[in-house]
């Protein structure tokens, strides 16, 4: 067991904001474990301020979003983007190609942990980003 005091990982250096080619928009997030190189799992909270975005992306592992505050979408690649909420829990399969976001007029916050790859990595391939067009601006 070990035990991370909440002085540990809300530090400022666990604390980045939108890296370019990454994210549209601002966004912070907020690491809670997984940042050494060896990690096997990742989880952070993620702020997204409105119409913010991540890029199309694909991960090595998993990846699971827990909702916990405002309103957003996700989208597979190829199908239609749904709106999440507080509570919604969202699953991507390894190499399931997809962005996450806020609404166009809200804020959102998600838990997200992502698992390593078959080789043990917890790489993410960044892609394009999202377009106006496919980002939906209606409700
Ligand atoms: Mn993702």
């Amino acid at each position: 067991m070990r035990l991370i005091p909440k002085e540990e990982y809300l530090s400022a250096d666990q604390r980045v904001k939108s890296a370019q080619h990454r994210f549209t928009g601002q966004v912070t997030v907020q690491r809670i474990i997984g940042g050494e190189t060896d990690a096997r799992v990742r989880a952070s909270s993620v702020m997204f301020e409105p119409a913010a975005r991540t890029y199309w992306h694909v991960h090595a592992g998993e990846q699971v979003l827990h909702v916990t505050d405002g309103r957003g979408w996700v989208q597979k690649w190829g199908e239609d983007a749904i709106s999440i909420e507080p509570g919604d829990v969202v699953l991507f399969e390894p190499g399931e190609k997809h962005w996450h976001g806020a609404a166009e007029d809200e804020s959102m916050t998600h838990i997200a942990i992502t698992t390593a790859g078959e080789r043990g990595e917890l790489a993410i391939d960044w892609q394009e980003e999202v377009s106006e067009l496919q980002y939906p601006h209606d409700r």
